[in-house]
């Protein structure tokens, strides 16, 4: 890369949305490891967010000097701006603040909030035309076809960061659509691989945080272990890649080091390879398209000795097969599906319902909500998700009961 090149590449502006996440954590570890290589001006930082944590979040803006942070919970308003008197940094608070910084003139978004709440600041982000690079999925799934056309309606550009779609990114060959045969997710099987169903009954939220390949929030360790998240990527995979659900397939491959693989009409099939670390696909999605240093680990394949993959255990873990089928049905039920699964992990976590009781309430709140077709507007999309996330509260409290 040339020198030109390579300064334009770090003097693109970034916001984070959800900086004080394992995303977020990461992002700007990115961030100082390029400003330690190229000076203290690289990536300069616009707007840093966060839902609550107003200590970290101080913290990170003392460390990368934004122009602008806001905090969602508004009750921490007073704490955030307390800690930063005399900064020069704006302080805001609140869901408008938070759709403040993705309106926020940064080349770069990155969208490290987590559940749904992740949508109406990727759609403002969309519009203006801004890079997205996304960590969110669940705003795809929730936002499906309105993701999509706002999309297609802009400048903007998603530079995905899910590892697995970050490496589906890197290996689709999108000049020769035709070719692609099939895109195959894989997945690490989380905690309970190889469990049986009777033995995951008594499952603690700390078991199924403890994932063994990636250090990550909880919601998403939660979906992990249930296989829920592999579900969320397929749906995302298909709104991201334009595939059919026919061209997407899942694999179990417990070490985490193959991403995705892509089958070609040749028969060639392409792997996407690295060490199991977040800022891998977080470095690309910042470089993009140059490559920039991560200090993440290096794959030693001899080390490893083996890769293995398997089946995934459809009966096990009905959360995959759920996500399947609401793909298949497209309309709402991608929505109702990732705000029934919102609700069940967040009612699990709290020890108010079991592990075992995830599957079942996304399955009765598909049952019990009317199916109406897609949603025309963000508007639409923001009430189909209200009212299955009061659908699944009241299951939850009757399991729970
Ligand atoms: P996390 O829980 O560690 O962090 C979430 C961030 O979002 C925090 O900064 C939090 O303050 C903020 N946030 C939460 N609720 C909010 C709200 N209502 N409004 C505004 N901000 C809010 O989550 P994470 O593990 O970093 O995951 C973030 C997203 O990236 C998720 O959608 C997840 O599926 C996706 N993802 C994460 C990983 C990973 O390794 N952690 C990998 C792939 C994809
Ligand atoms: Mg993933």
């Amino acid at each position: 890369m040339s020198g030109i090149e390579q300064a334009k590449m770090l003097s693109r502006r970034l916001s984070v949305l959800g900086s004080t996440g394992s995303v977020g954590v990461s992002t700007l570890d990115i961030v100082r490891h390029a400003r330690a290589r190229h000076g203290g001006d690289a990536f300069p930082i616009e707007a840093l967010t966060a839902n609550s944590n107003v200590e970290l979040l101080a913290q990170q803006a003392r460390e990368f000097r934004p122009n602008f942070v806001a905090v969602a919970d508004s009750a921490r308003r007073g704490e955030l701006a307390s800690a930063l008197a005399g900064s020069g940094i704006a302080v805001a608070s609140g869901g408008e603040a938070v759709l403040e910084a993705a309106a926020r003139p940064a080349e770069i978004v990155m969208l490290a909030i987590v559940g749904c709440a992740g949508l109406p600041p990727a759609l403002t982000a969309v519009k203006r035309g801004a890079r997205l690079a996304l960590a969110n999925k669940e705003c795809v799934v929730a936002g499906g076809e309105i993701f999509r056309e706002a999309l297609a309606a802009s400048r903007a550009i998603v530079i995905p960061v899910d590892s697995e779609h970050s490496a589906a990114f890197q290996v689709l060959d999108f000049n020769q659509a035709h070719a692609i045969e099939k895109l195959t997710l894989t997945a690490s099987g989380g905690p309970f691989r190889g469990w049986k169903r009777a033995q995951m009954a008594a499952v603690t939220p700390e078991q199924a945080v403890a994932h063994p390949n990636w250090s990550m929030g909880a919601k998403i360790s939660v979906d992990s272990a249930t296989l829920m998240n592999k579900g969320l990527e397929l749906i995302e995979a298909h709104y991201l890649f334009a595939l059919a659900p026919e061209q997407l397939g899942v694999i179990v491959h417990p070490q985490s080091i193959v991403h995705c693989l892509v089958a070609y009409s040749d028969g060639a099939v392409l792997a996407h390879l690295s060490a199991p670390d977040m800022r891998t696909p977080i470095a690309h999605a910042l470089g993009w398209p140059l490559r920039i240093s991560s200090p993440s680990a290096r794959l030693d394949l001899a080390a490893l000795r083996q890769l293995t993959f398997e089946e995934p255990d459809a009966a096990c873990f009905p959360c995959l097969g759920q996500a399947v089928d609401a793909l298949r049905a497209g309309g709402a039920a991608p929505t109702i599906l990732n705000a029934a699964n919102e609700v069940a992990v967040e009612a699990f976590l709290r020890r108010r319902i079991g592990f075992l009781d995830i599957p079942r309430v996304v399955e009765e709140t598909l049952a019990q909500d009317h199916k109406t077709g897609a949603a025309a507007d963000l508007d639409a999309v923001m009430a189909i998700d209200e009212r299955a996330r009061v659908i699944a509260g009241g299951i939850c409290r009757e399991v729970a009961a």
